[in-house]
Formats: C-alpha cells, sequence, structure tokens
C-alpha cells in the first residue's frame, strides 16, 4: 500500500529511507522554491519583498496549511522559531493560566530538550515549581489536583508508544490543569484532533513527517477560544498587535500571531511551502493505515530474520506512532553497517534502533528490501567491522 506521492520525492538511487521520522527527506520542488525566493525575491526585490512577495504573511500561511493536518482550524496555528522555544512558550504560557499551583507534569519517555525548557523555565521562575516525570503508563494517575500544567510528548521517541490524548486531555481538565501536547512525531505521521481532544496548546516541529528540510521551523496551537488572552512569555515584536507602530510597551496580536517572536526565516519556510503541497488531498485515515501496513510488514519480516533484535514498540499498532524501535546491545554499530548498505534509519542511546514509516515516499518494496538487507548483516555479523565502532557527533 503506497499513497501516491513518491515521486514528489528526490531519494537518491539506492537509499531506502526509514528515518523520516527525524528528517524528511528533499521534496523535489524544494531546490526551484529556495532558489526563486533567494533570485527572484531577496536578490531582485530586497527589503521590498516583505510586501512585494508576501513574506510577512508567510509564517501564517503555513500555519494555515499545517492546522488541518493536526485537526487546527485557520488562524490557530503560528509558525517559527524551533521547537524548544515553542516548548517553553506554551509551558510559560500555561504555567500563566493556573496561578495558584506548582507542579508541571510530563513522562520519563519525553524528549530531553522538552524536559530541560521545562527546568530551566522553572529555575527563571524560581517560584518552587516542580517538575514531575512519572514513566509513561503511569501519567494518568498522576495527573492530580496538584498539577498546573501536563505537557506530553505524544509518541515517544524512543519506543514510538503512543499517548492517548483524549483520555489524558480529559483527565488534565477535569483537576484543572492546562493541556499542552508536542506533536513532534504526530504531525503529518498520525491523526490528530486538536479541537476534539480540546487540549489549551500544542506544538510540534516541521522537518521531520513534514519534510520542511533541517531547521525548519516549528509550529505552535492555541485553542482558538484562548488566543486571546493567552500570555505570550516570548513577547517578540512580531507578536505585537501592530509592529511597525513601533510602540515601546508591548501590547500583542488579537489573533494566533501574538505567539510569532522575531523576523521570520523566509528561506526554510519557502522550503516548507513547497513541502507541505505533497499533503494536498492526503487523507490522515488512509496515510495511517498505510504506516501501520508498512510497520506490521517490518516486524513480521525482522523477526523472522534477525532474531538478535528485540522489539521495543508497542507490539499492538493502535499503541505505536509510525516508527518502530528494536533494541539490539549491538545497536549503534548495526546501525551504521545498515546505513553503509543503503538502509538510514538512527540508534537512540542506550541500545534503541529506530526505523520511520513514512507512506508517501515508502512502499511494501522498499520494506521488503530493507528486511533482506537486514539479515544479510545480521546473519554475517557485519556490524562487527572496526569501522562501524566510532561514534559520530549526531547518532
Ligand atoms: C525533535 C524533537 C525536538 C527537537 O527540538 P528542536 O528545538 O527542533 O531541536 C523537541 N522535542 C521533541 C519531542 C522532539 O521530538
Amino acid at each position: 500500500m503506497t499513497l501516491p506521492k513518491k515521486h514528489l520525492f528526490d531519494l537518491p538511487e539506492g537509499v531506502i529511507y526509514l528515518d523520516g521520522n527525524s528528517l524528511g527527506p528533499l521534496p523535489k520542488g524544494a531546490v526551484d522554491s529556495a532558489s526563486r525566493v533567494i533570485a527572484d525575491e531577496w536578490g531582485t526585490e530586497l527589503i521590498r519583498a516583505w510586501n512585494t512577495a508576501d513574506w510577512m504573511t508567510l509564517p501564517s500561511r503555513l500555519g494555515d496549511l499545517i492546522a488541518p493536518l493536526i485537526g487546527a482550524p485557520k488562524g490557530s496555528v503560528a509558525t517559527g522559531d524551533t521547537l524548544s522555544i515553542k516548548v517553553y512558550q506554551a509551558l510559560a504560557s500555561a504555567l500563566k493560566r493556573v496561578p495558584d499551583r506548582r507542579v508541571i507534569l510530563s513522562d520519563s519517555g519525553n524528549f530531553p530538550s522538552d524536559l530541560y525548557m521545562a527546568q530551566g523555565l522553572i529555575r527563571t521562575l524560581d517560584q518552587a515549581y516542580e517538575l514531575r516525570t512519572p514513566a509513561p503508563e503511569d501519567v494518568l494517575e498522576a495527573i492530580t489536583d496538584e498539577v498546573a500544567v501536563v505537557m506530553i510528548t505524544q509518541v515517544d521517541y524512543r519506543s514510538g508508544g503512543m499517548h492517548d490524548m483524549t483520555a489524558i486531555t480529559e483527565k488534565a481538565q477535569s483537576v484543572g490543569a492546562v493541556m499542552i501536547w508536542d506533536l513532534a512525531h504526530s504531525a503529518g505521521a498520525v491523526p490528530v484532533d486538536m479541537l476534539g481532544c480540546n487540549a489549551e496548546f500544542a506544538v510540534g516541529c516541521t522537518y521531520k513527517y513534514l519534510n520542511g528540510g533541517p531547521g525548519a521551523p516549528a509550529f505552535i496551537y492555541a485553542r482558538p477560544d484562548i488566543i486571546a488572552d493567552v500570555e505570550p512569555a516570548l513577547a517578540g515584536w512580531l507578536g505585537h498587535d501592530a509592529p511597525f507602530a513601533m510602540d515601546p510597551e508591548y501590547r500583542p496580536a488579537m489573533s494566533i500571531e501574538r505567539l510569532r517572536v522575531g523576523t521570520p526565516p523566509i528561506l526554510q519556510l519557502a522550503v516548507l511551502e513547497q513541502a507541505l503541497t505533497a499533503w494536498e488531498g492526503v487523507s490522515m485515515a488512509e496515510l495511517r493505515a498505510a504506516s501501520i501496513h508498512l510497520s506490521e510488514t517490518f516486524i513480521r519480516e525482522v523477526e523472522a530474520r534477525c532474531p538478535d533484535l528485540v522489539l521495543a514498540s508497542p507490539r499492538h499498532p493502535a499503541q505505536r506512532g509510525s516508527q518502530v524501535s528494536f533494541a539490539f546491545e549491538h545497536g549503534y554499530p548495526a546501525m551504521q553497517a545498515l546505513i553503509d548498505h543503503g538502509v538510514i534509519g538512527d540508534f537512540r542511546a542506550p541500545d534503541i534502533m529506530r526505523f520511520g514509516f513514512t507512506p508517501l515516499y515508502l512502499d511494501d518494496a522498499d520494506v521488503l528490501r530493507a528486511c533482506e538487507i537486514m539479515e544479510m548483516i545480521f546473519q554475517e555479523a557485519l556490524w562487527r567491522d572496526p569501522k562501524y565502532q566510532v561514534r559520530s557527533r549526531v547518532t
């Protein structure tokens, strides 16, 4: 099962790309888009391009293209900055809404940067805030009436385990806490219904399943009914109601633009705009069915062919996002050997080999071929080669 979108991506010959969960591949029109913006807009129009090429509205226009992918209405998603910054922004704004409580609840499976941002914010506030990180399976129980904000990444970056957004949001709101979802591994991977789940905030990134390119800007969602009273902790001039009034006092925009901060990265946004065209006409339900089919095939084949690998993701597909992880003691060199043989996944310490399934540009034949190559690497223990033992900076 493939969605007829593979032709939209420029994948190198001989590579099976199972890492689109970490950095999406190059969309075919991206090079042209970027060169057009550089040569025709920046080069020719110079500063006039902020108006003539509509640069200033690009972040909001792209927010409106991301919105349907996460079940959000137009005007509820802003783009810009990096995900870490958006986590900080959402968390600081959420804490303001519950001034009498001091507990931030996340989970031990959350991505380190999300936890670090919370720790940094707590140190800045210096008001006895506390970050609690129970095991992912204990989150529901840990949501008590001491909790101010529940901040959870829906799909665990290591195991691929997926939280139930509706159940956790309901529990959080039933005790009076504010809910923030990190959709880093959800947007473009699984169906998300922000309005339906009713959470106040969501954040996510665009260089993973949305294929916006390395360093592509992040996004932040605020539920439409609260936008006008969200307090932006990062009060930049482009979140001001009238940036060019050059008012010395900050007064936030009445729209989602209040969650913008500074000058948008136009080149990167131009690439993202091109990448988002691949989603036209894609049904997230169909994409999810295709992703489950590919990942079930992969698990079945890997377990049959590579008995040394132990499934580290939930076995039931409904409990997984769009990635599959296997634990293996020598996972790092094994992944280097795989990459050397054209199957690109990645490694997460201490022993996780991670594979992403992205039906926009992956099909059955790719997955079966990847499994044959894996079988060969493990049967011949090719990963023992000393050249695969040397750790690079990025794993
Ligand atoms: C990928 C990822 C990040 C990365 O944040 P950046 O600021 O874009 O580097 C943060 N949080 C989660 C949950 C992620 O998956």
